[in-house]
C-alpha cells in the first residue's frame, strides 16, 4: 500500500493552488538581475508597505519573544471603530484565505456541498474539496457570476456560497442590485453566502455594496475582506471576516488559536489609519489600469474590464496564452497564466507602477508583433 493511500480520497484529488513566480526563482531559471525582474502576477499592492505599517512591524519586533494575541484585539477594535460593527461580528485570519477554509471546516463535510461560480478564485473549489464536501460549478455570465445559476444549483445538502466581488481573475463587478436580490435569494436556503471583498478598497465609494448593511438582513452572509491587496501586506497573511456573531463563534471553533502573528497584527491595526497610502494606492491603480487598457486597445487586443487591481487581457483569440507568457518570462515580466481558470486564451496582469506597466505594455507588443 502507497503512504498516499492513507489520506482520504478528497483530499488525493486536489489540485494544488499555483501561486505567481517569485522574482527570486524567475531569476535563478533565466539568469536574469532581479532588479529587472517585472512582477504584476499576485495582484500586489507595487508602492510596498504604507510607512504607518512599517513603523508599527519596527516597534513590535522587540516582543517576538512573546505569543501574540490571539483574539486580536488591537486590530479587531480598529477594525470594528472603522467598519461600525461589534468586535464579537469579526474573525481574523493568516490572509483571508485562512478565513476562507474556516468556513470550509465550520460548514462542510463530506455529504454536503458548495456553489461557485466558474472562472472564480480558485480557493473556493480548493477549500471546497479540501473539507470533502462537492463543489458545484455554475456556469458564468460574460465572464462574471451568473447569480441565477447559482441560485438553481443550491440543493437541499448545500452548506456554502462562493461569491467573489470583485472576481479574480476576471475583475468582473455585481451590481448590487442583483447582488441583494440574489442574498434574499440565498436567505431562503440551507447555506452560508461567503461575500469576498478582496478588493473592495479599489472601487470607487459609489460603486461598493452596502454589504455590512446587509449583515443585519441575511443573518447567512460572510463577508470577507483582506489587508494583502490594497493595504500591501500580502507577505504578511492577515485577513478577516466579518458575520453574525453565532456564526463567527463558529469560525473561531476551527481557528488555530494564534492564527495571526504579532507583526500581521500590528502592521494592520497601522495601515488601516494611513488613509494617505490608501488613497495613493486607488489613484496609482486608476491610472495603471488606463495605461494598461489603452495599451491593450493599441495593440489590438480586447481585455474583461476589471474592477480590481489586475486585468485579464485576451493575448491569444482562439489560441493558447502560454507560448506569450513564457516569452514574457525570457524578457523578465511575469504575469498569471488563467488556464487553470477556463481562460486558455488570457494572461491576468496585475497593474504595476507606470514604468512596470510601461515595460510589461512594450515587451508584451514586441512578442506578439515578432510573431
Ligand atoms: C487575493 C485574494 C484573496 C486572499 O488573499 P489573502 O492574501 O489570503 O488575504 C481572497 N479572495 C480573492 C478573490 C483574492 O483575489
Amino acid at each position: 500500500m502507497s503512504l498516499a493511500e492513507l489520506s482520504p480520497h478528497y483530499i488525493r484529488a486536489i489540485a494544488p493552488y499555483q501561486p505567481g513566480k517569485p522574482i527570486s526563482e524567475l531569476a535563478r531559471e533565466m539568469g536574469l538581475d532581479e532588479a529587472a525582474i517585472v512582477k504584476l502576477a499576485s495582484n500586489e499592492n507595487p508602492l510596498g508597505v504604507s510607512p504607518k505599517a512599517r513603523a508599527a512591524i519596527a516597534a513590535e519586533s522587540d516582543e517576538l519573544a512573546l505569543y501574540p494575541d490571539g483574539n486580536g484585539f488591537a486590530l479587531k477594535s480598529a477594525l470594528s471603530r472603522k467598519l461600525g460593527v461589534g468586535l464579537e461580528q469579526i474573525v481574523l485570519g493568516n490572509g483571508s484565505n485562512d478565513v476562507l477554509e474556516m468556513v470550509a471546516r465550520a460548514f462542510l463535510a463530506p455529504g454536503t456541498s458548495a456553489v461557485y461560480a466558474r472562472h472564480a478564485f480558485a480557493v473556493y473549489p480548493l477549500a471546497t474539496q479540501a473539507a470533502g464536501a462537492i463543489g458545484i460549478e455554475a456556469p458564468a455570465r460574460d465572464f462574471g457570476h451568473d447569480l441565477e445559476a447559482m441560485r438553481a444549483r443550491v440543493q437541499r445538502h448545500t452548506r456554502v456560497v462562493w461569491i467573489a466581488n470583485p472576481n479574480n481573475p476576471t475583475g468582473t463587478l455585481l451590481g448590487n442590485e442583483a447582488l441583494h436580490a440574489a442574498l434574499a435569494g440565498f436567505a431562503a436556503t440551507s447555506a452560508v453566502v461567503v461575500l469576498d471583498e478582496a478588493y473592495v478598497e479599489y472601487l470607487d465609494a459609489g460603486r461598493r455594496a452596502p454589504s455590512l448593511e446587509w449583515l443585519r438582513e441575511f443573518p447567512n452572509l460572510i463577508v470577507c475582506r483582506t489587508f494583502s491587496k490594497a493595504y500591501g501586506l500580502a507577505g504578511l497573511r492577515v485577513g478577516y471576516a466579518v458575520c453574525r456573531p453565532e456564526v463567527a463563534d463558529l469560525l473561531n471553533r476551527v481557528r488555530q488559536p494564534f492564527n495571526v502573528n504579532s507583526l500581521a497584527l500590528a502592521a494592520a491595526t497601522a495601515a488601516l489609519d494611513d488613509t494617505e497610502f490608501l488613497d495613493q494606492t486607488k489613484r496609482v491603480n486608476d491610472a495603471g489600469m488606463r495605461q494598461l487598457t489603452e495599451g491593450f486597445a493599441r495593440l489590438g487586443l480586447d481585455w474583461i474590464t476589471s474592477a480590481g487591481n489586475f486585468v485579464a487581457v485576451r493575448v491569444a483569440p482562439g489560441g493558447d496564452a502560454m507560448p506569450i507568457f513564457q516569452a514574457l518570462l525570457r524578457r523578465g515580466v511575469i504575469v498569471r497564466p488563467v488556464g487553470n481558470y477556463g481562460m486558455p486564451e488570457y494572461l491576468r496582469v496585475s497593474i504595476g507602477l507606470p514604468e512596470q506597466n510601461e515595460k510589461c505594455l512594450t515587451v508584451l507588443g514586441d512578442i506578439l508583433g515578432g510573431r
